[in-house]
C-alpha cells in the first residue's frame, strides 16, 4: 500500500464527500468502515447482524470486528496502491491496528486529513440527511449520542496524529469546492508526496 491517506472528523462533516472526490481524482478506493458495515446490515450477514443495532444506537462497532472487515477490504487488489480512509480509523486501538496493517505492506498514513465543522451545523447537516437519504442513524437522539461518541473516543486521534506530524486541520464549513482545494493543497505539501498533478 503506498499511498494512505485519512478523513478524519465528526459525523456530517462532509469526510464522505471529500473522501470521494479524492478517491476519483487519485484513481484510488475510498475505502469507508460506515459503507462497509451497512452492506454487511442489508446483506444480513452475522456481521451485519451484530452490527445493527450497535449501528442503530450511535455506538461504535467492536475494534476487532470492524478490524476484520478492514483487512478483508484492504486485501482486494483494487486497494494494492493505496486507499482513501473515511471513517477508519475511530479509535486510538484503531489507529494502532492501521498502522500495523500498513506496515505489514511497508506502507504508512502519509497524511490525515481533519475536517473540522462546528456541532450546531453538524446537527443541522446530519438532520437534512436523515430526510434525503433515510439513514436509520440519523434521528436526533441517535445524533447526539454518535457526537458524544465521536468526542470521547475518536477526537483524542487528532492528538496522536498531530504529534506524528500527519495531521492537516481544513475548516470543512465552507463549500465543498473549497474545501476541495484546500485538501489538494495539503496533500501536495504532505510529508510523502502524492504524484505530482494527481491532486
Ligand atoms: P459512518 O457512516 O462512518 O457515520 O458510520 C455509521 C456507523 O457505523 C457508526 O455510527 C458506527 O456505529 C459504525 N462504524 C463505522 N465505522 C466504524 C469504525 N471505524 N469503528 C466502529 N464503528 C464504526
Amino acid at each position: 500500500m503506498s499511498s494512505a491517506i485519512v478523513f478524519f472528523g465528526p459525523p456530517g462533516s462532509g469526510k464522505g464527500t471529500q473522501a470521494s472526490r479524492l478517491a476519483a481524482t487519485l484513481g484510488i478506493p475510498q475505502i469507508s468502515t460506515g459503507d462497509l458495515l451497512r452492506n454487511h446490515v442489508s446483506r444480513g450477514s452475522a456481521l451485519g447482524r451484530v452490527a445493527k443495532p450497535i449501528m442503530e444506537s450511535g455506538a461504535l462497532v467492536p475494534d476487532d470486528l470492524v478490524t476484520k472487515m478492514l483487512k478483508e477490504r484492504l486485501a482486494e487488489p483494487d486497494a494494492k496502491n493505496g486507499a482513501i480512509f473515511d471513517g477508519y480509523p475511530r479509535t486510538v486501538a484503531q489507529a494502532r491496528s492501521l498502522q500495523a496493517l500498513l506496515e505489514e505492506t511497508g506502507g504508512r498514513v502519509d497524511a490525515v486529513l481533519f475536517i473540522d465543522v462546528p456541532d450546531t451545523i453538524l446537527v443541522d447537516r446530519l438532520l437534512k440527511r436523515a430526510v434525503l437519504e433515510g439513514r436509520a442513524d440519523d434521528t436526533r437522539e441517535t445524533i447526539a449520542e454518535r457526537l458524544r461518541v465521536y468526542r470521547e473516543k475518536t477526537a483524542p486521534l487528532a492528538d496522536l496524529y498531530r504529534q506524528s506530524g500527519a495531521l492537516v486541520t481544513i475548516d470543512g464549513n465552507r463549500a465543498i469546492e473549497t474545501i476541495a482545494s484546500d485538501v489538494a493543497a495539503a496533500l501536495q505539501n504532505a510529508r510523502t508526496a502524492v504524484p505530482k498533478g494527481a491532486a
